[in-house]
């Protein structure tokens, strides 16, 4: 794990521990993040069919009959698409950024790739929010697969995630590469839990960014980055 990723668990796991001092000792470990979840091998995950009936749950609270024939189906088909929308949780940035391509013929300048397309959901309401992401890193001695950078942004996108959390974790793993000296993670996003709830102002953008090495410490190379991004 990235330190960055881990100071985050960290932060959640004292943040579960206070909890669970200040209510009975299951509730705190309930309140827990996924994340740590995931790393905590006290915590039980439930069941296919307890996550269905959760769903169920959720239908009948809404006001709506689950056994009607239209939703029957519903709690089964939801868990699954919950597989392939969260499925970041099971997967590592490791594996996606070890093929190096060495011989480019000492190509060492800026690569960008730039507006790629991203669905995650937000930490908070478990609402989508969507954008682009655009990465620019300098390589050092090879260069990483384009096709990469899509996968290497839905490793985190398809979690639930902030939109800072989601810029820091692709820049921590790129800055983890031996092959990057510094790299630029710039992330545009709609939050549907801003749009269609809460104050309700669709269409405003969220933007993040995230810099290391030369964007971080020259002004005029996040300046470049900034302009590539814009250059449409
Ligand atoms: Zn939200």
């Amino acid at each position: 794990m990235d330190d960055l990723a881990h100071s985050a668990l960290e932060r959640r796991r004292k943040r579960a521990a206070a909890k669970s001092r200040s209510k009975s000792p299951g509730e705190g470990v309930k309140a827990s993040s996924a994340t740590a979840k995931r790393q905590d091998a006290a915590i039980v995950r439930p069941s296919r069919s307890e996550a269905e009936a959760a769903v169920r749950t959720l239908m009948a609270w809404l006001g709506d009959d689950p056994d009607r024939e239209g939703l029957r189906d519903t709690p089964a088909r939801v868990v699954k698409a919950y597989e392939e929308i969260f499925a970041g949780y099971g997967q590592d940035p490791g594996p996606i950024l070890d093929k190096v391509f060495e011989d480019v013929g000492g190509y060492g300048e800026m690569v960008l790739v730039k507006d790629i397309p991203f669905y995650s959901h937000c930490e908070h309401h478990m609402a989508p929010f969507f954008g682009k992401a655009h990465i620019a890193y300098y390589p050092d001695g090879g260069v990483f697969g384009l096709s990469k950078f899509g996968r290497l942004v839905d490793v985190y996108a398809r979690r639930l995630q902030t939109q800072e959390t989601m810029t820091a974790q692709i820049l921590a793993a790129l800055d983890a590469r031996l092959h990057s000296r510094g790299a630029a993670v710039l992330i545009e996003a709609e939050h549907m839990c801003m749009s269609m709830r809460g104050v309700r102002k669709p269409g405003a953008l969220t933007v993040t960014m995230q810099f290391s090495g030369p964007f971080k410490s020259d002004p005029a190379e996040q300046a470049r980055f900034l302009s590539l991004v814009r250059g449409r």
